[in-house]
């Protein structure tokens, strides 16, 4: 199907990008990779009178460590975050998720940032940065704003970011030694979406947990944190009674969605096992990276 018409506009800076949104505000939409907004053009589910084309903003692209942090570029596209090295030793949840994204055809050219910014409740990297606690740069006339993960995903493809906002950069605080993750699924067919997602990390110290991270993808409008299932981790000895235990605790309450995919209750089984299965796993690659 053809796109509908529309103004092109492709800045060069993020100033001028900045500009633009403020201009065309709820008119304008961002094009990045473009792999979820073109279908959606097609479709006439996204009606924009412009498309602000960032695909020639150097700026935005690369991956940098700096205290800590890593920091992402939102046009870093998502096969050039897989092919990272930074990205491997310093995330590794983020590099269990990345090749789980649809197909090498559609993480060649979909960023990091689109990904993000269209907070698909069923995507990998939503869970991974709301796991990680990810802190999201974006710039405005006004200049820039810092918002964490926890704030961020407001609903169903939908974040806080205003509509007279790019989003510039993500930033994931870097793997403490003896951090071990996993990030599971299930989908229909290898390169779907997820039915239902996991990222999980565990950091052990001295043989107990110290840290413990897990947000669901496809349970919800936005990606779910599983915070009792972390409190009665941390502090504990990893063992298969004790992910019994949090698999229960982070599925007691959860009302997921029905739909073609799957019923509520599929669903609520499905992030029981994968719950158990991707602690069992994040714990056995903690005890590998000590
Ligand atoms: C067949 C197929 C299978 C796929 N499978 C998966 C999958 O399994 N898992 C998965 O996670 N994804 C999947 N995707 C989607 C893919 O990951 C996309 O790359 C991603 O969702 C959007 O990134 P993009 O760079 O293409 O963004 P675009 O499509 O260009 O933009 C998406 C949205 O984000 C906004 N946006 C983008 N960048 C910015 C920015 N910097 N600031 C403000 N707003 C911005 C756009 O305006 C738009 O609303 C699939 C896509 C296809 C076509």
């Amino acid at each position: 199907m053809k796109l509908p018409p529309v103004d092109y506009e492709a800045p060069k800076t993020v100033s001028e990008a900045v500009e633009l949104l403020a201009e065309n505000e709820d008119e304008a939409n961002v094009l990045a990779g473009g792999q979820s907004l073109i279908p959606l053009l097609a479709l006439r589910l996204a009606r924009p009178a412009v498309l602000i084309d960032i695909n020639g903003i150097a700026e935005l692209s690369g991956v940098s460590a700096v205290d800590g942090w890593v920091a992402i570029g939102a046009m870093t596209r998502e096969y050039v975050a897989e092919e990272s090295e930074t990205v491997a030793d310093a995330l590794p949840l983020l590099a269990a998720a990345l090749p789980l994204i649809g197909h090498e055809a559609i993480r060649n050219r979909g960023t990091v940032g689109g990904s993000l910014a269209h907070a698909d409740p069923a995507a990998e990297l939503p869970a991974v940065a709301r796991a990680l606690d990810a802190e999201f740069v974006v710039r405005g006339q006004s200049g820039e704003r810092v918002i964490p993960a926890a704030e961020w995903f407001v609903g169903f493809l939908t974040t806080s970011r205003r509509p007279d906002e790019l989003l510039t950069e993500v930033r994931f605080p870097a793997a403490r030694r003896g951090t071990g993750v996993s990030f599971q699924e299930v989908a229909r067919r290898h390169g779907d979406f997820a039915v239902v997602g996991l990222a999980a990390s565990l950091t052990l110290s001295g043989g107990a947990i110290s840290d413990a991270r897990l947000a669901f993808a496809g349970l919800s409008d936005v990606p779910v944190r599983a915070g009792d299932a972390e409190d009665l981790l941390v502090g504990e000895r990893p063992s298969a009674e004790l992910f019994d235990e949090a698999a229960r605790r982070a599925t007691d309450d959860i009302d997921p969605p029905a739909d073609l995919h799957g019923s509520a209750e599929y669903r609520r089984k499905v992030a029981a096992a994968l719950a158990r299965r991707g602690l069992r796993a994040a714990a056995d690659s903690a005890g590998e990276r000590q």
